[in-house]
């Protein structure tokens, strides 16, 4: 679709280039399917990140810079990564995620990053045409803030961190799940752009699980969980598409509501305030929040030994376990 609002489009990751009427462009899934920047309205100028040449995927261990301020050099308490992590470029494309957990260099043998089995699920919630899945981008997805967004799910369900860049050198971080803020919606301010998403090792070497639905086969998330056992009687559940935004709940430790199915559909109702389970024509809300609970369920019981409850899998897409 042509964008009749654009004047000019320059190849540009450098945010002080931005002004306002800009937008950022990456693949142009998003922005020329629409004609129009949903997420600030009608774009003057594209700023096109693709020429950024930032690696797709960074595996990085302890002591390394981090990404967007390799130019500073080490600050006190901030210049390493916490942890090895594996940090996914913005402008990494979805087939490259799909193809991430076969990668011939991964720091830790496969079977130690149980994590990677979510990748390909959360790919395959897209509803992609060939073009949507070799040009669209991570970070647009993130940066659209569909409830739907399924690299949104994926990152948010391994408590990924979005590393923000904006003008005059400014630099945040900021949790995924923060990040995306309603439909259409996020946190980043006039000029910032997503430089990359830092995952921990750590979540992904924690056992998960995924469960998807949607009222069509292949058809777009009505709502999307991801599991991981984060101790031996603990848990977190991220809820996307279901919700307007990403939901964490942790069940099972110090003053959270127990790993059970009722701590489960109690903390997840108490935590969608009034409205919040989203309303579309993908599902109506109240099937929603009925498919959440159900899918929960299900996670608790193929998470947690000795749940009780089927450990069935409802929706769709599933994963397939390369490792257990
Ligand atoms: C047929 C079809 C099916 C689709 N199915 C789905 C689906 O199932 N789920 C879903 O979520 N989406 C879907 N989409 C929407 C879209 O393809 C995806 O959200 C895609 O991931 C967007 O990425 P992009 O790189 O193309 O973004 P773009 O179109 O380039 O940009 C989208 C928005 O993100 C901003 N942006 C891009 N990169 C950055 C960055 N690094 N920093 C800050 N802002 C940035 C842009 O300014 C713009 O506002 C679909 C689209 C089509 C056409």
């Amino acid at each position: 679709m042509d964008m009749t609002s654009v004047e000019e489009v320059l190849m540009s990751a450098d945010p002080d280039t931005w002004r306002p009427g800009d937008s950022w462009l990456a693949g142009g899934t998003v922005l020329l399917s629409y004609g129009t920047d949903i997420t600030r309205g009608r774009p003057r100028r594209l700023l096109d990140l693709t020429g950024a040449g930032w690696p797709s995927v960074v595996w990085h261990a302890e002591g390394e810079s981090e990404a967007g301020n390799e130019d500073a050099g080490p600050r006190p308490g901030q210049e390493v990564w916490p942890l090895p992590a594996l940090e996914l470029a913005a402008t990494c494309r979805v087939a490259e995620v799909y193809a991430l957990p076969d990668a011939a260099d991964l720091p830790l043998p496969r079977d130690l990053l149980p994590g990677l089995d979510l990748f390909r699920p959360c790919c395959d919630s897209f509803v992609a045409s060939y073009k949507i899945w070799n040009v669209s981008t991570v970070g647009g997805n993130v940066a659209t803030a569909l409830p739907a967004g399924p690299m949104t799910s994926l990152l948010a369900g391994l408590d990924a961190v979005a590393v923000l860049l904006g003008p005059e050198g400014t630099r945040r971080e900021l949790p995924v799940a923060d990040l995306v803020l309603g439909e259409a919606h996020t946190a980043l301010r006039g000029g910032e752009l997503i430089r990359c998403f830092r995952i921990p090792v750590g979540a992904l070497r924690q056992p998960s699980a995924f469960r998807r639905i949607s009222l069509t086969e292949r058809g777009r998330s009505a709502a999307l969980l991801i599991g991981r056992r984060t101790g031996p009687d603990r848990l977190r559940i991220v809820v996307t598409a279901s919700t307007r935004r990403p939901l964490v709940v942790d069940l099972g430790g110090a003053g959270q509501p127990p790993a059970s199915g009722d701590g489960w559909r109690s903390a997840v109702d108490t935590a969608v305030a009034d409205g919040g389970w989203h309303d579309d024509v993908h599902g109506a809300p109240d099937w929603r929040r009925a498919m959440t609970h159900r899918l929960g369920d299900e996670i608790l019981a193929e998470l947690l030994p000795g749940m009780a409850g089927a450990a069935r899998t409802t929706g769709d897409i599933t994963v397939e376990r390369t490792t257990r």
